[in-house]
């Protein structure tokens, strides 16, 4: 029997007209589980991990997944056992880190807003670095550690000024974007960095942007970083480490992004052109490391056709699937089963329940659909749960991980009770 796989999703595969996550028909997940439901394959996290693990063999370097592209603290405990550190934002990341068996050493901070309270917490945790965003962070931070008798070990993100050619809203390398510092100041801020008691300059730190499907931002990027490199290090200050951050695409809809040990295979021959091969190497993928190892199974509510467009609307909803509200993001949407269909294939917005009109999770659709039938939406390992709300006191749903033969819940539905916890009414 043949077991031809989807697009960009190796281990999602139909068998016989069902559609499988590794070995367990997603059929029957929806049945014990219920939808909207989040399958995650553990093999496909794994394979996207080994392609950067084949890109980095025999090189000093350390994989810090982007946790804030999925943060379930199932989806951390498998990279934490593959021996991944983690790329936080924030302190409440940092708790998640270490409730799923991540060591803090290999832990890197950054973000442009953070917290006295959140360093603190960090210092306290002992992390391996802080991505620092500004020259106000680096004097605070400053200030912080040397309140706690430590040093901070930091890391300046400098912007290179590089086009992702990415959607605005994931562009973050460009000088009007509000991360990093901008590339020509950043020999000064080096330098005033090292001037600081609290501080210890360890590396240097650049991210572009998300979903890159193209080589030359990244190629670009880098020799801008290198420069760089080598004008701090001629100014005295010595960077153990160079970040280069996330960004890699995926296949959404026939993507075509380079593979990861393929794109570093070029990236590593510009550093070792320039010397730079003996440091520390350190990335943080988010997106690539789980956007493809999941997939939202929804059902079918109802058909609703219309004199200019035909609705299908589904039990998920933006609060479950914000990207195509927030980017106009492409989902694939599949039946979970292709065989003995019975109803007439049309062009519908595939749409969840919420008041918004902006709820929509695929638009002009071809489907061959029914009430009670059901459906997978694609690719949506990565910026989806993690961007979940409870918009319209939906429930966030519930997530599984599949490893072969095995299913593992690693988080259950939630209820309206979990959502109104921590309310309370105001007393008489
Ligand atoms: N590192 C930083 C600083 C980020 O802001 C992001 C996401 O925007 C990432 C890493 C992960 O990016 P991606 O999920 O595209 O790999």
């Amino acid at each position: 029997m043949t077991r031809p796989s989807l697009p960009g999703h190796p281990h999602f595969a139909y068998l016989d007209g069902a559609l499988f996550a590794e070995n367990i028909p997603l059929r029957d997940l929806a049945a014990t589980h219920g939808t909207p439901l989040f399958v995650y394959s553990k093999a496909s996290m794994l394979s996207a991990l080994a392609a950067y693990q084949r890109g980095f063999a025999g090189r000093d370097a350390q994989i810090c997944y982007a946790m804030k592209a999925n943060s379930s603290l199932g989806i951390l405990q498998v990279f934490a056992r593959a021996g991944c550190g983690f790329d936080i934002v924030s302190g409440g990341e940092l708790d998640r880190v270490l409730a799923a068996g991540g060591e803090p050493r290999k832990v890197i901070f950054s973000g442009v807003g953070k917290r006295r309270s959140e360093m603190r917490q960090a210092l306290n945790a002992g992390i391996g670095c802080f991505n620092v965003e500004s020259e106000a962070e680096l004097d605070v931070l400053s200030e912080v550690a040397l309140g706690m008798g430590l040093r901070a070990p930091v890391s300046i993100r400098v912007n290179p000024d590089v086009d992702p050619k990415t959607h605005p809203y994931i562009s973050t390398g460009l000088k009007d974007n509000k991360f990093g510092v901008a590339h020509e100041d950043a020999l000064r801020i080096y330098r005033h960095a090292a001037s600081l008691k609290g501080l210890q300059v360890v590396g240097i730190d650049c991210h572009i942007g998300s979903q890159i499907t193209d080589s030359t931002p990244y190629l670009d990027a880098m020799d801008r970083v290198l420069d760089l490199v080598a004008a701090i290090e001629a100014a005295g200050i010595p960077l153990a480490h160079i970040d280069f951050g996330g960004g890699l695409g995926i296949n959404y809809n026939d993507d075509t992004p380079p593979e990861a040990d393929a794109l570093w295979q070029q990236l590593l021959a510009k550093i070792d052109a320039r010397g730079y091969g003996n440091k520390k190497l350190m990335i943080e993928p988010g997106r690539s490391l789980v956007g493809n190892s999941g997939v939202c199974v929804t059902e079918v509510l109802y058909v609703k056709p219309g004199e200019h467009k035909n609705f299908c609307i589904v039990d998920a909803a933006m609060n479950d699937l914000p990207r195509p509200a927030m980017y106009q993001a492409f989902h694939a949407i599949v039946p979970l089963a292709t065989a003995g269909k019975p109803s007439a294939e049309a062009t519908y917005d595939v749409v969840g329940p919420i008041c918004e009109s902006g709820d929509w999770i695929g638009r002009d659709r071809v489907l061959s659909v029914a009430a009670g039938d059901q459906v997978a939406v694609m690719s949506a390992g990565a910026y989806c749960m993690s961007m979940a709300s409870n918009y319209n006191t939906r429930g966030r749903a519930a997530e599984l991980l599949i490893d072969g033969d095995a299913v593992h819940l690693i988080r259950r539905r939630e209820t309206a009770e979990d959502q109104m916890r921590q309310e309370q009414l105001v007393a008489d």
